[in-house]
């Protein structure tokens, strides 16, 4: 008898831990943010970032922050469910900071392959007169802590998205993304990048170009809409690109750019001949 009472006392109290522990597992993972695809790489690479954030915050008091503009120049085309995403992510972001700002979003219309620089070009030209510094901006890219400052760069450009932040492009001479990953949004499938290298366009990109740019870029800005995304407003410009197919045949590489066509023939009688 005493020791099937034993047993039973033994048994309750295992039972007892047992739903403690269930219960404080079930505290735990309630108390936990879903994190899990969210990189906070500030955290992950101190040192440097640190360092700048501190140069970075040290220069500018509230005061100054409302002298300065910053016009956010978002290259676009076809990736409406990140901009939903962006747009409200931003504006928030910034206004924390007090950051006096506005979103552009220049979504390219017309039939060329999308063209990021020269959107970026555009964009530069086309808006905000009184926005006296700009953040080149990809729309998958998300800046997760608040400590980074997006503050007029008193002492040059600022490179938030430094390399080794990057997922993909962690060499030291990378300079693009701009911003901190709250979470990558690449995926093969569903949203396939025209990585195409047509023609001659390896050898002639590989070169800096000291020719075009923005004084050369040549489009026509079709429309400009204001809209809201959430609280945040957006001002999207349908930017049309036109294309010297001489110059850059690349912009468009299929058979119908007869172009390419005369470009790629002439290029292969050279080589054979
Ligand atoms: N982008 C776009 N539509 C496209 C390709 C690119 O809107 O079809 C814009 C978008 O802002 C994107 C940026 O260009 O974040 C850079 O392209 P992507 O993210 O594909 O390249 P990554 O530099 O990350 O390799
Ligand atoms: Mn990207």
């Amino acid at each position: 008898m005493g020791v099937y009472l034993g047993l039973i006392l033994w048994r309750t109290k295992c039972l007892v831990l047992c739903i403690f522990m269930t219960f404080m597992l079930g505290c735990f993972i309630a108390l936990t943010p879903i994190t899990s695809d969210v990189c906070d790489c500030a955290d992950n690479q101190p040192s440097d970032l640190t360092e700048r954030k501190t140069e970075e915050q040290t220069y500018q008091t509230e005061g100054d922050k409302a002298k300065h503009k910053l016009a956010v120049l978002v290259p676009f085309r076809d990736r409406f469910d990140e901009l939903l995403e962006f747009a409200p992510h931003m504006h928030k972001f910034l206004k924390k900071q007090n950051i006096n700002h506005q979103i552009f979003v220049l979504n390219q219309i017309d039939s060329y392959r999308f063209n990021r620089a020269a959107l970026i070009n555009v964009g530069f030209r086309e808006v905000c007169p009184e926005c006296d510094y700009i953040a080149m901006h990809d729309v998958d890219l998300l800046p997760l802590n608040s400590q980074l400052s997006y503050g007029y760069p008193e002492s040059g450009p600022f490179h938030v998205a430094s390399p080794q932040l990057h997922p993909r492009y962690n060499y030291s001479t990378f300079v693009g993304g701009i911003l901190l990953i709250k979470r990558h949004m690449h995926d093969r499938v569903r949203r396939k990048r025209d990585m195409t290298k047509c023609f001659n366009q390896i050898q002639v990109t590989r070169h800096r170009d000291l020719e075009t740019g923005m004084n050369t870029v040549s489009y026509k800005l079709a429309e400009v809409r204001q809209m809201s995304i959430d609280d945040a407003p957006v001002t999207v410009l349908n930017v049309k690109l036109h294309c010297d197919k001489l110059l850059t045949p690349w912009c468009e590489c299929g058979s119908n750019n007869p172009s390419v066509q005369r470009t790629a023939t002439a290029s292969k009688l050279k080589k054979s001949g």
